[in-house]
């Protein structure tokens, strides 16, 4: 990262919120399920698949959990209703993980519950690696009562060829993605290459056993290496499908798109988009050219 860039990370905290609200409609869908659909709606129209994420962080009490139950409740009926082709993601966390196990698994139970009414695939978003092991169980137990759910592996574990061949076993549903949180050595590669090593073999594992595969990167050395796995496997379409998140890697979608991939976008929405849009902030290269046309652009 540039000196200047690394500046701007360092004082995000201070820029104003209005500024970080009109840099992260790239990366946010909007506060509301209405915006969310209509982005859906036009991302469909653009031949992309969605996955709808309610953005909530950490809880601190259980009850916190509730809105998020309900707000995924709505969105999947929403979903059907409209006849959007979306699937949703899920953070255990913000159904309690980390507080109660226990009542996350209750309110998880709902929200697949859901799903399974209106036909709709849930994905288990993977976060930190104290919640890994919770996370990769709670996804085996849901398995048992719908099939629809699916997992993600973080290359940069040094244990996910370990946990791929399992879910391998059962032909889980898993997208691949590097990692996002800051993990030590002892458990997570650090190199740059290392992680794409890592990744691509995850992703051949995979496929190469059946399972389907959502390869969810921007990083276009990863793309080509997983296009000549699948043409070395001889694939159908249907097998796997590439993931990006809103705003990032517009060019590259649209190539895979006009390829003929199939491809899903992440689609984040909800009051909790600050804490999301300043992560977002913080990995892209181009921060600080956003952050300065943020400050003098009229809102
Ligand atoms: C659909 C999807 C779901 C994900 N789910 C999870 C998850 O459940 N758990 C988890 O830990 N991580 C998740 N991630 C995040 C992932 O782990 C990586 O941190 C993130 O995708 C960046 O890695 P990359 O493979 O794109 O490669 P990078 O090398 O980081 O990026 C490749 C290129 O993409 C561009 N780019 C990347 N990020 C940005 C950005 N924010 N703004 C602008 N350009 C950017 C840059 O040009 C960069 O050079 C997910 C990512 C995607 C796409």
């Amino acid at each position: 990262m540039n000196p200047l860039n690394r500046l701007v990370v360092r004082t995000l905290p201070l820029v104003p919120k209005a500024v970080v609200r009109r840099i992260a409609s790239r990366y946010v869908a909007g506060e509301t399920l209405e915006e969310a659909l209509a982005l859906v709606r036009s991302l469909n129209a653009e031949g992309c698949k969605a996955t709808l994420d309610v953005l909530g962080e950490d809880v601190t009490r259980p009850d916190e959990t509730e809105a998020t139950v309900i707000e995924y409740e709505r969105a999947l009926a929403d979903i059907a209703a409209r006849g959007l082709d979306s699937n949703i993601s899920v953070k255990l966390t913000a159904l309690g993980l980390k507080l109660d196990p226990a009542h996350c698994r209750l309110q998880f139970a709902r929200i697949v519950e859901a799903a399974k009414a209106h036909g709709i695939f849930v994905r288990i978003d993977m976060e930190d690696s104290p919640v890994t092991e919770e996370t990769i169980r709670i996804f085996f137990e849901f398995l048992e009562v719908y099939d629809r759910v699916g997992i993600v592996l973080q290359a940069y574990l040094r244990r996910s060829a370990e946990d791929a061949r399992r879910i391998a076993a059962v032909g889980g549903n898993v997208r691949v993605c590097k990692g996002i949180y800051v993990e030590p050595p002892a458990i997570a590669f650090q190199d740059r290459e290392e992680i794409r090593k890592s990744y691509i073999e995850l992703v051949d594992l995979l496929l190469s056993s059946g399972s389907h595969v959502g390869i969810a990167t921007h990083d276009p050395l990863l793309v080509e290496r997983a296009l000549g796995v699948i043409g070395r496997l001889r694939l159908p379409r249907e097998a796997y499908e590439f993931q990006m998140l809103l705003g990032v890697a517009g060019t590259l979608r649209r190539r895979l798109v006009a390829d003929g991939r199939r491809l899903r976008v992440y689609v984040p929405y909800g009051d909790a988009w600050y804490a999301y849009s300043v992560r977002r902030l913080k990995e892209n290269p181009a921060i600080a050219g956003h952050v300065v046309k943020g400050l003098f652009r009229p809102s």
